[in-house]
Formats: C-alpha cells, structure tokens, sequence
C-alpha cells in the first residue's frame, strides 16, 4: 500500500519508554507503506539508536541540536532515566527548545524531496510539533504511548485539574468526561500535582502540550479497541477526531501462541549465572502459573523501608517468585546490591529453597512473561509492562510509582478484572501482611486468571491476520495509511 515516495516525520518525547514504541511503530508503516521514515530526537538518544539498530534498518534516524546544560540539567541528561522529579520536569520543559531546529528540519526534508512530508507524527507531550505542522501546512498526528485509560485519564486531569476544587486530599472525585464509577481520591495522584495551584511547573507543562495536541488531525494509541471501549470512547470525546488503535507494539513473535522458550532478550543480569537462559531454566522448574514475577520498570524503584516490606511479604506468602531488583530510593539504580536492603540472609535462603531467583539489573521480561510458570506480575504498571502482561494473559498486582501509572493500575483492577491493586495511589504505604493477602488474592484466583486469558487472547487477535480476516489493529493501521493517502 502506498506510495514509496512518501514521507513521515516521527518526533517522541525523551524517554526510552516513548522512543521504543515509536520504533516499533515506524516499523510497523514501513512493513506495509515502504514510506521513508524520518525519526527524530536529541543526538545522544539518536546515538544509542543508531548503536542498537540493525544495518539494515530503512529509518533515518536524525539529531536536533540540543545541550541539557543550557536547561540547568546535568550533562548529557537526554532521556527521563534516573533523573529526580525536578530534573524530570526541567528536561519536560527543556524538550519544548527543540521547537525551532525541528521546524528549520522538516523545512529542509520540504526542499530536498521537492514536497513537504505527508504527515508528522509527534509525542502527545511535544503538543508544539501540532504549530510547526499547521506553519508549514503539514498533517499533525499524535501519538500517545500509553493506552486509552491513561491518555484519556491524563488529558482529563490536565485539562480540567478537577483535584484542585476539592476540600481534602481523601475526598473522592470523578475523572471529568469519565462514567461515574471512575472514581480516584486526590492523594492517589502525584504530590505535584496534589499540590498544583495553576503556577507549579507541572501544570504549565502539561496543559498547554495536551491542549495542542488535542488540535492534532487524529491520534494513535497503542492499545487494541476491544480492550479499553469506555476508555476510548471517552479519548474520542476529548480529541474529537479519530484515535486509531493500533497496539499492541509489541514484538511480533509475544502475539503468536508459539512461544517456546525462544530468548528475546540477549541481555544477562549482574552475575554470569542469570543470564536469560538461567531465568528460563529456573522457570521451567516451576509448575505453571505458580511464579510471582516482581518488575518496577526501567527506572522507577521503591523506598528501603517498602523494600524490607515487599520481601517480607513474599517470603510469607509462600510463592514462588523472580524478582528483577534494582537499589532502593535515594541511591543510584546502578549501584551495587547491598544485603541489608532485604531481610537478613534472604537471597541466601530463597535461593537455597529455589523459593525465589534476585535478578540485578535487567531481567529478560518478555521472555519471563511468556513462560507457562509465570501466575502474576507485581508491577509498577507502567504501559509497556501492562500490556507485555495482558498479551500473555498473566494477572497483575499494581504497584504504581510515577507518571499514568496510577490510572494503568486502577483500570486493570476496576474495568478488566484481571488484576489488583496494592498500593491506592503514588505514595501509599504498604505492610507484609497486606503484600501476602494481595498476592494470594491474585494467584489463587481462577476467576482473575481466567479473564486475564481473555483479555490477552483479545490482544492478540487485534493484531492478528487470521483466514483474511484482519484483527481490528491491523485495520485501525490500514484505515489510518488510507486516511493520510487520500
Ligand atoms: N524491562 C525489561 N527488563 C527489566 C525492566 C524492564 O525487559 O528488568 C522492559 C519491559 O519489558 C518494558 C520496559 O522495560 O518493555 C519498561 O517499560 P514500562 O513502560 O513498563 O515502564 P518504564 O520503564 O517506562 O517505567
């Protein structure tokens, strides 16, 4: 489909979180179109691509002028990762300087291919790109990595910072453009934004960038509509123009059903033993669905105190568990492990039992996912990991931390019934007691599991093709290449 002449702009935001997905989504048009893709970003994330990408890839890949110093940002900060809230929302507004060069470059790709590109595809936080489309008479599109709950919910709060009429951080308010049931309670949200007054940093980032990308031609959103129907309805009432479903983005090989023990991940934990070889090994010694998988993602972690909590919690629950375990808050996430952050002697006891497996660093998740051991997932919810679970059908335990977190959570437990919440909100504070009740709660659940297996299946024929018949991602991305075509 297409014609190969064509061009696309890509612009996500600074997070590896949004930089994977936009990858995955410029392969995805390519696969079908042969467009050129142009994917644009600071030079050192630019540069971490261009090291990971393979030769053959067909995407330009194309550094903006940027230096985090001018911003009061430490050196070289280009992405989210490992920064504190301050530096995180310093770099949010430091991205809205790429504004200029940015139109400077598609002005150029405009000259040199003799015609502007046919449409830009911008983050839903760069809502500038949306005014630099509309200046050089281009087609904006946003993209929101997150899924229908998330940026529906975000767009909700930034738009109309409900939380700010209320008389107490416990009283409960309903998500403006949201059905009654779609409750939340202040203290659930961010303290930034608890907290913000129509001054604060956070709010006068996010209104405005949302506001201009609601302007956009029509949004992507990486979910599959059969997943997330209240939720996208109520998107749509907010963007007013088309949102295409067109996730799971996802490695192709997660949605097939033939999964066997073939290893995405070639990256290997701290020591040589835990290599993602070892993590499967260890999983096939374990019945199926009797493994707790534990994750906060790649750069969010929890207090030493919840640490402590958190393995107690398991060690009394009695599951089987592998957890990929980062450095509690306020050291840095790639410092060595210390012993003390966990109960005395605790590795040294689960791993003689075979009761639990530490995984320092980077755990190989995708593959932990797809194994027949794995019964549940506590995770931060972030909406990668969300949707990595929910396409192998394996039930979660919310522990959110940071960003739409909270609503990712929220929406599993409350809309799909494949999963529980353990924290209420960002700040909470939880006991072992409440860490063993919640964990047995979901892993001992049939009716849980058994929805959480409907809901991947969903997933995973949205974006199949199966006797002709395409799933309704597969469609969504059809309909949106003939849109910007005609
Ligand atoms: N991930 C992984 N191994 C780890 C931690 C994370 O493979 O030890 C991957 C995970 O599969 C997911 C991504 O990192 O694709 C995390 O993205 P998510 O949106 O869940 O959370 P974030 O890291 O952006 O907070």
């Amino acid at each position: 489909m297409g014609n190969p002449q064509e061009h696309i702009v890509m612009l996500p935001y600074l997070a590896q979180g949004h930089i994977i997905p936009f990858l995955e989504l410029a392969r995805r048009i390519q696969e079908r179109t042969n467009f050129t893709i142009t994917l644009v970003n600071t030079p050192l994330n630019i540069q971490k691509l261009k090291s990971t990408q393979s030769n053959t890839s067909k995407i330009n890949l194309v550094s903006l002028p940027f230096n985090s110093s001018d911003h009061n940002l430490p050196p070289n900060t280009e992405t989210t990762e490992a920064l504190s809230l301050p530096q995180v929302i310093g770099l949010f507004h430091a991205s809205t300087s790429l504004e200029s060069p940015f139109k400077d470059l598609v002005s150029d790709l405009t000259s040199k291919q003799g015609k502007p590109p046919l449409c830009i595809i911008s983050d839903v936080f760069m809502g500038w790109a949306n005014q630099v489309a509309k200046s050089l008479n281009i087609i904006n599109v946003c993209f929101s990595t997150c899924g229908a709950y998330g940026s529906a919910a975000y767009t909700s709060v930034w738009q109309y910072l409900p939380h700010r009429s209320l008389k107490s951080d416990d009283e409960e308010f309903v998500l403006p453009g949201f059905p009654e049931r779609c409750k939340i309670k202040r203290s659930h949200l961010h303290k930034f934004v608890r907290n913000a007054d129509g001054t604060d940093q956070w709010s006068k980032f996010f209104q405005p960038q949302i506001s201009l990308s609601l302007g956009s031609f029509g949004w992507l959103c990486n979910t599959v509509e059969e997943i997330e129907p209240m939720s996208l309805e109520v998107l749509k009432k907010y963007t007013k123009h088309p949102v295409w479903c067109i996730g799971p983005l996802l490695p192709p090989r997660m949605l097939d059903s033939s999964y066997n023990n073939e290893i995405f991940s070639k990256r290997g934990g701290k020591e040589p033993g835990l290599s993602p070889e070892k993590c499967l090994q260890w999983l096939d010694s374990h019945p199926e669905n009797s493994v707790l998988y534990i994750s906060f993602g790649s750069q969010n972690t929890i207090s030493p105190a919840q640490m402590m909590e958190l393995a107690k919690g398991i060690e009394e629950s009695g599951k089987p568990f592998l957890w990929a375990i980062r450095p509690p808050i306020g050291f840095d996430l790639k410092a060595e492990f210390r012993d003390e952050w966990l109960p005395e002697k605790f590795e040294e006891r689960m791993s003689a039992s075979k009761r639990g497996l530490l995984v320092h660093k980077w755990a190989p998740q995708l593959d932990i996912l797809c194994h027949k051991s794995t019964g549940a997932f506590l995770s931060h919810c972030g909406w990668n990991s969300t949707l990595e679970s929910l396409s192998q059908g394996v039930p979660l335990i919310g522990w959110p931390l940071a960003a739409e977190q909270v609503y990712n959570s929220k929406m599993v437990e409350e809309e799909m019934g494949v999963g529980v919440e353990l924290t209420k909100g960002l700040e909470s504070c939880i006991t072992k007691t409440e860490v063993k009740r919640v964990i047995e709660m979901v892993m001992e659940n049939e009716g849980i599991r058994k929805k959480a297996s409907e809901i991947g299946e969903m997933i995973r024929q949205g974006a199949r093709e199966k006797d002709g018949k395409k799933g309704s991602s597969l469609q969504a991305m059809d309909h949106f290449v003939s849109t910007l075509l005609s």
